[in-house]
């Protein structure tokens, strides 16, 4: 059969009427095509398009699908909570119970400071977290890592250019959206170079609340701490009093249960939560070290804390406390990445792979560590990367367009792996030659 998407086509016209740009987010569509695939629905790791195709979904919605589509403990959790309501304006036991098990399960969290409805949303209630606990204003974040749609928090995350970045020393400040705020609060630092943070803490820290960052630099390449960082900034935010904050948006219930701080043994002050947190529905949530993050109580939203996003995420985490459910997906991840270096290897092709819980991820062009943000620019086959993931969309695997970090659900399967090998040895092949 061949791959036909004419009824996506049909409706991303329909939409320039009414939809400005014809999409609500722009990473709904994949950076080759010229309207985006428009889905239907999702079964189990699959989720098929208003066309008929189907697809082994390895995207999972940028993270969130921790469980696959329609998990049947999530489902049955939300489907009694949707009979009851929805909204009420008040919090629920469910609430208690669920503030209550996150204390329990992260290292840093004494508390819960509150909930929300994004990342976003998450990381800027953080900021102001720190601000108010140590009276200063400026934030240090790192190049390449991002932390959302606020203007704060997106600075110097996606540069097209190695050149837009400017200097290790003096690096741009760079916006991304026409109507975004001069970023003034904002000092920008590399990843995976404590002499450099340590210049910065040492020359400005009297005026620094907090660094921000993604342990994994997941939304670059990705890129892995170097041993000894996280430690070291750890060290060094004591040191000078600046409140550190572990972005754990992505690998917050993506890694493992305790998200990237059990992982790697680093406790943040605070730490930020959402995605997986609640198995696709929208809800995030900020905890930390009782003494900071009790500085302020400054968060408040409609949605916040509804009653129908809490019942999924205490579902989700219910179902990712099951014995053995972190290590059958790193099983699987690992299998991924196993066959992937083979493949690679048999077409010429460098290739740097890692898999931690759910989270595996696969870089091209390089068989090196990536150090910094800047490194993508000189190692990286971004080319060679966006040929790979069209030609598997096309034969129904769906990797993530963006970036080489993909997703293991609760609901991938052997099959699926061995099969979406066999697509991806095929489709190296050719995605080889073409160069
Ligand atoms: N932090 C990180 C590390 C992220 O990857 C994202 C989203 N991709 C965010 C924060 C923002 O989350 P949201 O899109 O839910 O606002």
């Amino acid at each position: 059969m061949t791959y036909k998407t004419d009824k996506s086509k049909e409706l991303f016209q329909q939409a320039q009427r009414c939809l400005v740009g014809g999409i609500s987010s722009s990473f709904h569509k994949a950076p080759w095509n010229d309207y985006p695939i428009y889905m239907d629905h999702g079964e189990g790791a699959r989720v098929f398009d208003v066309d008929g195709n189907s697809y082994i979904d390895y995207l999972n919605a940028f993270g969130p699908n921790i469980l696959g589509y329609v998990h049947p403990a999530l489902t049955e959790a939300v489907e009694k909570q949707l009979k009851k309501a929805t909204l009420m304006a008040a919090p629920n036991a469910d609430l208690v119970k669920l503030a209550n098990k996150l204390v329990d399960i992260i290292p840093c969290a004494d508390k819960v400071s509150a909930f929300m409805s994004s990342g976003s949303e998450a990381n800027m209630h953080a900021i102001r977290v720190a601000r108010a606990y140590t009276g200063k204003k400026k934030i240090v974040k790192i190049e390449g890592c991002y932390h959302g749609s606020m203007d704060e928090e997106k600075v110097s995350c996606d540069a097209e250019k190695l050149e837009a970045l400017g200097s290790r020393e003096h690096p741009n400040k760079i916006k991304h959206i026409k109507g975004q705020k001069d970023p003034d609060d904002i000092i920008i630092a590399m990843f995976n170079d404590l002499d450099n943070i340590e210049h910065i803490f040492k020359t400005q820290g009297d005026d620094i609340a907090c660094m921000i960052l993604e342990t994994i630099m997941a939304n670059a390449d990705p890129i892995y701490p170097k041993p000894g960082f996280l430690e070291g900034l750890r060290k060094l935010c004591d040191e000078y009093k600046v409140v550190l904050i572990f972005d754990e948006v992505i690998t917050g219930f993506r890694l493992g249960l305790q998200g990237a701080q059990g992982c790697f043994g680093v406790t943040p002050d605070l730490a930020t939560f959402g995605k997986a947190i609640g198995g696709g529905y929208p809800i995030s949530c900020v905890v930390g070290r009782e003494e900071v993050v009790t500085a302020a109580t400054v968060a408040s939203g409609t949605f916040a804390a509804n009653a129908l996003c809490v019942a999924a995420a205490l579902a989700t985490i219910e179902t990712c406390q099951q014995p053995d459910f972190y290590e059958n997906l790193e099983r699987m991840s690992k299998k991924m990445i196993d066959g992937i270096e083979e493949i690679c290897a048999k077409h010429g092709v460098k290739v740097n792979t890692k898999a931690i819980g759910g989270m595996w991820t696969m870089i091209l062009g390089t068989d090196e560590e990536l150090t910094d943000y800047r490194d993508h620019y000189s190692k990286v086959d971004s080319k060679l990367y966006t040929r790979l993931v069209q030609g598997c969309m096309e034969r129904g695997i769906r990797l993530n367009p963006w970036r080489g970090r993909n997703y293991m659900c609760a609901q991938s399967t052997d099959d699926d792996i061995d099969y979406t090998l066999r697509v991806i040895d095929e489709v190296m092949a050719a995605a080889v030659v073409e160069k």
